[in-house]
């Protein structure tokens, strides 16, 4: 029956979330979700807005939301964009700054899935770039020399965990004064260094944000983009030609008292940042490569087992991680950090398999 559909829908190849099982018990490692509640500030503001904030339609530019992000990363509410999780922030990224007829958008080979797939949806010419072999899978900006209409990175990158410097943020930024680049920091709370305050000098430069992974809101859906207002304006006209409320009353005021909680925020990130550090310890020590992450996830592999048989024995110890069937990584796991207990069961489990 696909006869009705708009023949761009058929070629189109959708990206494949992380799973969800329903099954309870299980040690979900798989996507990387905060293993820490949200902030107790978050659930009492959303509980106040349901009294009598959802009769009316909700502030359609999202203004409290914005205040309080400019005020946490020391911008003008004018440089701050609130979408619907940041996946929706980035679709119209990719369509209001990174489609240029002739010249095109330049990714890593190996990153975030979904970019491949908005550019299908945008009908937007990419090309990749390989992911440096030494330091293994590390991204090197000064490999982005071809020709272009944009850039985009995830910093750190997923699924590697690997954080790139602001100095070689910069440097990309002063020799890209014609193309946007976009760095994707849906990890950067849990060991990176944010390209947020180059700011203000530099016009091509759009920070991307999310909520869902050091503000433990992944279910909340709350995205952010920040830079300079010319860039701002692209994505809130988009917005208001598509929907002129991705962002519910519920989501504008527990996100913003996210990121007031600023307390519960250093408790939390810490705690992860800490039981990341202990598990690449315990995992070396069974014998696993594990890349330097500065994210809430490691890569890791074994030289002596396979990936998926392994990914597939953990499963049936009621243990989920993410393996991806794709070249050049298919001999990696990347493990969520869970809480200390949960990263434990893994140890534990992992050294009986290994035995
Ligand atoms: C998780 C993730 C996102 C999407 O986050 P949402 O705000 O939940 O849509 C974007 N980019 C990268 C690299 C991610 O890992």
């Amino acid at each position: 029956m696909n006869r009705f559909w708009n023949p761009l829908v058929a070629q189109l190849s959708p990206y494949v979330p992380g799973e969800q099982p329903s099954m309870v018990d299980l040690v979900k490692l798989n996507t990387n979700e905060n293993p820490y509640g949200p902030s107790p500030r978050v659930l009492n503001a959303i509980h106040s807005a349901t009294h009598n904030g959802l009769r009316l339609y909700p502030d359609p530019t999202a203004l409290h939301l914005r205040c309080a992000a400019a005020t946490h990363f020391g911008l003008a509410p004018e440089q701050v964009f609130a979408g619907n999780g940041s996946d929706e922030v980035l679709a119209f990224v990719f369509l209001g700054l990174l489609k240029h007829e002739g010249r095109p958008l330049l990714f890593p080979d190996i990153s975030y899935s979904f970019y491949p797939v908005y550019c299908g949806l945008f009908g937007i010419d990419y090309r990749t770039v390989p992911l440096a072999d030494s330091p293994v899978l590390s991204l090197q900006l000064t490999d982005y020399t071809e020709p272009h209409g944009g850039i985009i990175f995830p910093n750190p990158n997923a699924p590697t965990g690997r954080a790139v410097s602001r100095a070689d943020i910069q440097q990309l930024l002063e020799r890209t004064p014609d193309a946007v680049v976009v760095v994707d920091e849906a990890y950067i709370d849990f060991g990176g260094e944010s390209a947020v305050p180059l700011i203000d000098r530099f016009p091509n430069l759009l920070v991307v944000q999310t909520l869902s992974k050091s503000r433990s809101l992944a279910g909340l859906r709350v995205g952010l983009a920040m830079g300079q207002p010319h860039l701002i304006e692209c994505l809130v006209r988009i917005k208001d030609s598509f929907n002129s409320y991705p962002l519910d009353q519920l989501a504008i005021v527990g996100a913003a008292a996210a990121l007031q909680d600023t307390a519960y925020f250093e408790t939390t990130r810490q705690a992860v940042i800490q039981s990341r550090e202990k598990l690449t310890l315990e995992l070396t020590r069974l014998g696993f490569d594990v890349l330097p992450s500065a994210a809430n996830f490691i890569f890791a592999r074994h030289p002596d087992r396979d990936a998926a048989t392994l990914a597939k024995r953990l499963r049936d110890e009621k243990i989920i991680v993410r393996h991806f069937a794709t070249p050049r990584i298919d001999q990696f796991l990347r493990i969520t950090i869970g809480t200390d207990e949960q990263c434990a069961i893994l140890v534990n489990t992992l050294e009986r398999l290994l035995a």
